[in-house]
Order: structure tokens, then sequence, then C-alpha cells
């Protein structure tokens, strides 16, 4: 199987280091220290003008990044072979960085790029954008109401001084799934899927919910069909803004469908030599599936890779 895209993350996360501040602080100016730089949410980028060649993270060091250190949110990703690694975002729309300060680089929507950068360099930028999210949409207390939030932990960790609860990043997971019934498997497709296009069903898992919970009503939910087995798979942070895809396979109890159209207008049964044709384009029905990004596409693979 490919590796997942947003799922290789080299990064040793060094969490004993984030509250030592001493460390902390002497790390930041350091030389091998380096700085994945985010401005209203994008990533900057060193992009690849050579064909087969990847796009790179742009990483800049404690002189591009001083002026920004103050006023802005920075956050320690971890450290990877001697270098340190932090993210911090340069500001909004309003406050846009002149981009010739960073030759060669370019802030770019992380979707429309993920896929010519590595698995591992997308691994760490969804982190570093999950952060940068949380961060933006985290900035008061909601148990008090009233006070701002103060930043701790080299941005891990938040804290209300008023009412002193603490608050930490979020991650939310949906369960994506793959119902199985004699040797098909069942791709749904929704109302605001370009035209032709389907895949696995997915949807949050809810409070008090296990996986298996969840993959059970999803599926009756969605397509009226009975699950008798979940196997889990694999899992892919989805940084947008900070899902855990939680891909499974289930059986189910037979072929017939009840959709329910305001989540799912079609849904097809497919063998693997259905997929297969998908795959090489000559699908009859000119059906085709999520680009290899997509968990949804891994899973499928590997159900196709299964036999
Ligand atoms: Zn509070």
């Amino acid at each position: 199987m490919n590796k997942i895209i947003f799922a290789n993350n080299p990064l040793d996360r060094s969490s004993n280091l984030r509250s030592d501040k001493e460390w902390q602080s002497s790390s930041i100016t350091d030389e091998n220290t380096c700085f994945v730089l985010f401005n209203s949410g994008k990533p900057l980028i060193r992009v690849s003008r050579e064909p087969g060649k990847n796009s790179k993270i742009y990483l800049a060091h404690f002189n591009k990044v001083e002026k920004y250190l103050d006023k802005s949110y920075t956050v320690f990703l971890g450290r990877l072979e001697n270098q340190n690694y932090y993210a911090i975002d340069t500001g909004g729309q309003k406050e846009t960085v002149s981009i010739s300060e960073f030759d060669e680089g370019k802030f770019i929507d992380l979707r429309s790029i993920a896929q010519s950068i590595s698995p591992e360099e997308t691994g760490i930028l969804a982190q570093a954008k999950s952060m940068m999210d949380w961060n933006r949409s985290h900035q008061y207390c909601s148990k008090c109401e009233s006070s701002e939030l103060r930043v701790v932990d080299s941005g891990c960790k938040k804290i209300c001084d008023k009412c002193k609860t603490e608050f930490f990043p979020r991650v939310d997971p949906v369960v994506i799934m793959l119902p199985i019934f004699n040797e098909r498997c069942l791709l749904g497709r929704q109302k605001i899927f370009p035209p032709r296009m389907f895949s696995a069903l997915a949807g949050f898992l809810e409070p008090g919910e296990t996986i298996e919970d969840a993959v059970i009503r999803e599926v009756k939910e969605e397509v009226g069909l009975d699950v008798s087995k979940v196997t889990y798979k694999f899992t892919q942070p989805w940084p947008f803004p900070y899902q855990l895809m939680i891909a499974c396979f289930c059986e189910v109890e037979s072929e017939t469908t009840k959709l329910d159209e305001d989540e799912i207008e079609e849904a097809v049964w497919l063998s693997r030599e259905d997929l297969n044709r998908i795959f090489v384009g000559k699908s009859p029905d000119r059906i085709w599936i999520p680009p290899a990004m997509a968990v949804a596409h891994q899973l499928i693979v590997s159900w196709m890779h299964e036999k």
C-alpha cells in the first residue's frame, strides 16, 4: 500500500521539553531550529519546478521569523535528527507577510499541494496545521466566557487565568467504512460530490460511542444495512481542521440497501474486477473514486489487494 498522506510524521514530539522554559527559550534562537510558517492557515512551501521532484516545506531560521515571535502563536512540534521544529502563525489575511522575504516560498492551500509533498513532510504539516487552526478557534475561555486564554507548554496547551480551566488541542474522530457482502463492496455518492464520483461511507463518532458502534450506526442510517463484523484497518490525520479518519471494513448481512437520500443519493455494489476497471479508466458507468490522498482511496485499494 502507498504511504498514507498526513500519516507519516517523522518528528519525535519530545513532549517532556514542552514545559522546559529554559530549553525552549534557548532553542528558539538555536541554529539547529527551523520554523514552518503559516499565513491564513496556509503553510509556506518551496514549490518544485522540476517534474517528478517533490515540493518541500519552506523551513526558516530565527532571523527570518524573529519579528513575528512576540505577537504570534508559536508551537513546538518536535525534533528530528538534531533539528528542532516549530510552527508559527504569521497572521491572517489582513496582516499578510511580504512574500519577497521568503524567496521561492509561497503560502499554499494544503489540500491542493499535499499530493506533491513527501508523505513524511505532509505528516509534519498535518500536526502543524491542526495546531494553527486550534489556536485560531480557541482564543477565549468557554467556561467563564470572558477571559482570553494564555498559551503555555510551547503552544501545546492553553489556560484561563480567571477560572484555571486548561484547554488541550482537539482531535475529532471520523469513521470511514467499506461495507462488504459476497465479495463486493458498497460505495456511495453524496449530492455534493463531483459527478460520477463514489466513495466509502463516513460520519463523525458521537460521544459515548465505540468505533464499532459508530460504524454500525452510520451504515444503518446511510444505507439501511445491518453490520455483522467491523474490522479496523488504519487511520489518517486529516488536518481540516483536526479530524482523525478511522478506516474500517464492515461485513453486512444483505445487499438490499435503503438509502437516506439526504445523505446518499446513490450507492453501487462493486466487485474487485469492477474496481480494476475504474482504476484503468474503463468503468462502463464512468464511475471514479477519490484520489490517493483520501483515506477512502487507500481503504478501497486495501480491499482490492486482500485476495
Ligand atoms: Zn475561564
